[in-house]
């Protein structure tokens, strides 16, 4: 690139500085910024267009087109020339503008004596803001570099809307993260909870997007890539030990880090005059609107990690992000694109909501918020762009709806629903130490599922009648690196102690699929889901659930002991598992430990084979419990975690009620006890389903008891069966119909 146009490029950008440094109010510099640019670059137009609502775009101003379209002229997204670069987000160049497809005449600008067209998006980290036109008489296609300065312009203008430099009355150029948003995103988990936005990524703020020392700017870039590299370099030392996954993104990260183009890129722009951060984000910027477009996943995750390395340079150039004095507002809920269950479970139980831009119901972090009875919407798209650290905010769980600074009436609704809410909530605590049974006699045993001991005091007001479920990966996922026995057994302890002599059922360490831990080595798996996982783990390499075996028992100290075996498959897994077991409560014995005096060993049925394993395999079972998350994903080969199909078949489905039937049958023979532990049954209209085809013990989250508790002792299940029944043979693919115009009818 010639000195000569980056000198011009660098003086155009030092007198916009000038222009956004006066006094003038948005129009107004909008309008010297078009004429500066109209000269800079010897054309006779210039005209910028921004958003006035997602479809619209607005003329906003203009040098060269006729003064009085501006606010005028509009066009829809996707609508003329203008309207296409938008849409497509790409830039459209032509020396012969009338003859272009979709050229669209405006009489009102006078725009078509100017052959020649080129208008570039202005848009900040994928989000789209406007679109920025150059346009001349004389038919001649703008060269590469002219094209390449005003998409330096079109960046600082972007970086300069988002700090409110052209706030006016008009509805285009109102100010931005101020207004009401909505977003429409995807149940995950039922509440409604009001509180202030807490980023997780907190989006960094350039504020200085021209600089006027180039070669200070490239220093700079330079020491904050050497930062990153030596950061990066030093994650993957740590992550020797660590899955290849892991190492795959560090790879990546570190190719990016090191990569020739991407660093001669940004130099060019802080040549041009951008300072090392709009360099930083330009770069980004570019990579997210590629993201939007490449369908290829690879790719989409390399992407993605150039990403996520931007954000980390800029957060070393800028030292925003890293700040540790941040304070977490009040009520503080949740924003974030993704996140791990582990990173959900560091912020702790302070979080009264979450709201993702991407995430599944099916995940460990849905459960984690579940288990914390908070709010989730998941797919609530593009809202880390919209939403600032502070704003507040309205989490709709029940319609998967997320108000961003809700206005007046939306607040005084909500208020009304989360007082109703509250109210239902008293009127379940007084149900709490009466039984769940229903008007036929029925008593169902309600307990709860767990997973961190922070969730054991939910014990005593939920009602719950044990633990029928304590997920121990969690406490797993959340270390960097394999506890060591004497920690694990302290919480299990912790746990034992928390519950004070309630029954308590420790699922043994079920990773894989989604729940990876961050210092195993795993193999790349073409589909976890079906893959090397829980007890397949745990018998392949026994060492982690000896120890955590020997941790168990030494925890119990003598008192009764109950462990579940997670996604057992066939006959032989349990057996081995057990064996396992038996073993090391005999070698315990040996070292002169105390060993429980009772001692119930069980399998989780998640794989729809258990069900038709060996009747020896129900005799050897003291209990067994149905992991309906992943059984009904296997039954209907729907994966929990894939939203498109997830909640394409109903649990009331018929077939599934005839399986669970089947499974309620075969441990009756050998009279082996049997519940049902899935999100499921937490949901009264399905507990009652399970109840009344003949389960009598449901586990769920503690917030679910009430409720279902409320439901049962409502309804005859004997009745509720009968519903049932005629369903089934009357050809109706789920029961739910029958049953809930059932329920109607009761008073
Ligand atoms: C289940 O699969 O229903 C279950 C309880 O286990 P998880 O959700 O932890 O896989
Ligand atoms: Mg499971």
């Amino acid at each position: 690139m010639a000195e000569q146009t980056e000198s011009e490029s660098r003086k155009l950008l030092g007198r916009l500085r000038e222009a956004m440094a006066g006094t003038s109010a948005g129009q107004a510099r909008l309008d010297s910024i078009v004429r500066l640019i109209a000269s800079s670059m010897e054309t006779e137009v210039c005209s910028i267009y921004l958003f006035r609502d997602a479809e619209t775009l607005e003329l906003c101003a203009t040098e060269g087109l006729n003064p009085e379209a501006v606010h005028i002229t509009r066009m829809r997204l996707g609508e003329g020339l203008v309207g296409r670069v938008a849409k497509t987000g790409r830039v459209i160049n032509t020396a012969d503008a009338p003859s272009a497809p979709g050229f669209r005449f405006m009489p009102e600008t006078g725009e078509e004596i100017y052959a020649s067209f080129l208008g570039v998006p202005i848009r900040r980290l994928g989000e789209k803001l406007g679109v920025l036109v150059v346009q001349s008489k004389n038919g001649r296609a703008y060269s590469e570099d002219e094209i390449y300065a005003l998409e330096v312009v079109a960046m600082v203008l972007a970086e300069m809307t988002e700090l409110g430099a052209f706030l006016s009355d008009n509805a285009a150029m109102g100010a931005r993260h101020q207004h009401a948003a909505m977003f429409k995103g995807a149940v995950g988990q039922e509440g409604v909870a009001q509180g202030h936005v807490w980023l997780h990524e907190p989006r960094v703020v350039v504020t200085n997007p021209i600089a006027d020392d180039p070669h200070a700017e490239a220093t700079r870039l330079t020491d904050a890539v050497d930062q990153l590299r030596i950061s990066v370099n030093d994650m993957l030392s740590d992550a020797d030990l660590g899955d290849k996954d892991h190492r795959d993104v560090l790879e990546a990260y570190r190719m990016f880090a090191n990569s020739r183009s991407w660093m001669r890129r940004m130099q060019e722009d802080i040549a041009r005059g951008l300072s090392a951060e709009a360099a930083v984000e330009k770069e980004q910027s570019a990579a997210r609107a590629r993201m939007e477009e490449v369908g290829d996943t690879y790719l989409r995750e390399r992407l993605s990690d150039l990403d996520d390395l931007s954000n980390r340079l800029l957060r070393i150039l800028t030292g925003q992000g890293s700040e540790t004095g941040a304070e977490m507002p009040e009520n503080p809920i949740l924003v974030a694109r993704n996140i791990g269950p582990g990173e959900l479970l560091d912020y702790g139980r302070k979080l009264k909501g979450v709201v993702l831009e991407q995430g599944s119901v099916g995940s460990h972090a849905a459960i984690v918020a579940r288990a914390w009875a908070i709010p989730l919407v998941i797919h609530a798209e593009k809202i880390t762009t919209e939403a600032l650290n502070g704003d507040p905010i309205i989490i709709d769980g029940d319609q998967g709806n997320v108000h961003l600074r809700p206005a007046e009436n939306v607040v005084t609704a909500f208020r009304d629903k989360i007082a109703m809410q509250a109210e239902a909530q008293t009127r379940y605590a007084g149900l709490r130490d009466k039984p769940a049974t229903s008007k036929c006699g029925k008593t169902i045993e309600l307990t709860m599922n767990a997973g961190l001991i922070a969730d054991l005091p939910s014990l005593e007001p939920s009602g719950a009648e044990g633990v029928g479920l304590f997920r121990t990966e969690l406490q797993f996922l959340v270390r960097s690196r394999v506890p060591r026995r004497g920690e694990v057994a302290a919480l299990y302890a912790r746990v034992m102690d928390a519950a004070q002599g309630k029954r308590v059922v420790f699922r043994t360490l079920d990773i894989g699929s989604d729940k990876v831990l961050p210092y195993m080595k795993r193999e790349e798996e073409p589909n976890p889901a079906l893959g090397w996982r829980a007890i397949r783990v745990g018998l392949d390499k026994p060492g982690v659930m000896r120890m955590q075996l020997q941790a168990l028992i030494r925890a119990a100290n003598g008192r009764p002991l109950s462990i579940m075996f997670p996604f057992v498959a066939q006959f032989d897994e349990y057996r081995a598992a057990r064996t396992h077991l038996l073993d090391e409560i005999e070698r315990e014995r040996r070292l002169g430990h105390v060993v429980p005096e009772d001692l119930e060993i069980g399998a989780m049925l998640e794989t729809p084979s258990l069900a038709f394993a060996p009747r020896q395999f129900f005799e050897m079972t003291d209990f067994i419990s149905i992991g309906g998350n992943d059984l009904k994903q296997f039954f209907f080969a729907a994966d929990r975690e894939n939203e498109r199909v997830r909640r394409r078949y109903d649990v009331l489905n018929v077939s599934f009620l005839t399986f669970l039937e089947h499974i309620i049958s075969r441990c009756a023979e050998t009279g082996t006890r049997v519940s049902y532990c899935g999100e499921d049954a937490g949901r009264p209209i399905e507990a009652l389903c399970f109840a009344a085809m003949g389960l009598r013990s449901l586990s769920m989250r503690p917030a679910s008891i009430g409720p279902v508790k409320h439901l049962i002792r409502r309804v005859s299940l004997d009745d509720a069966k009968q519903v049932i029944d005629e369903a089934r043979v009357s050809g109706a693919q789920s029961v739910r119909g029958h049953v809930m115009e059932w329920l109607r009818t009761l008073k």
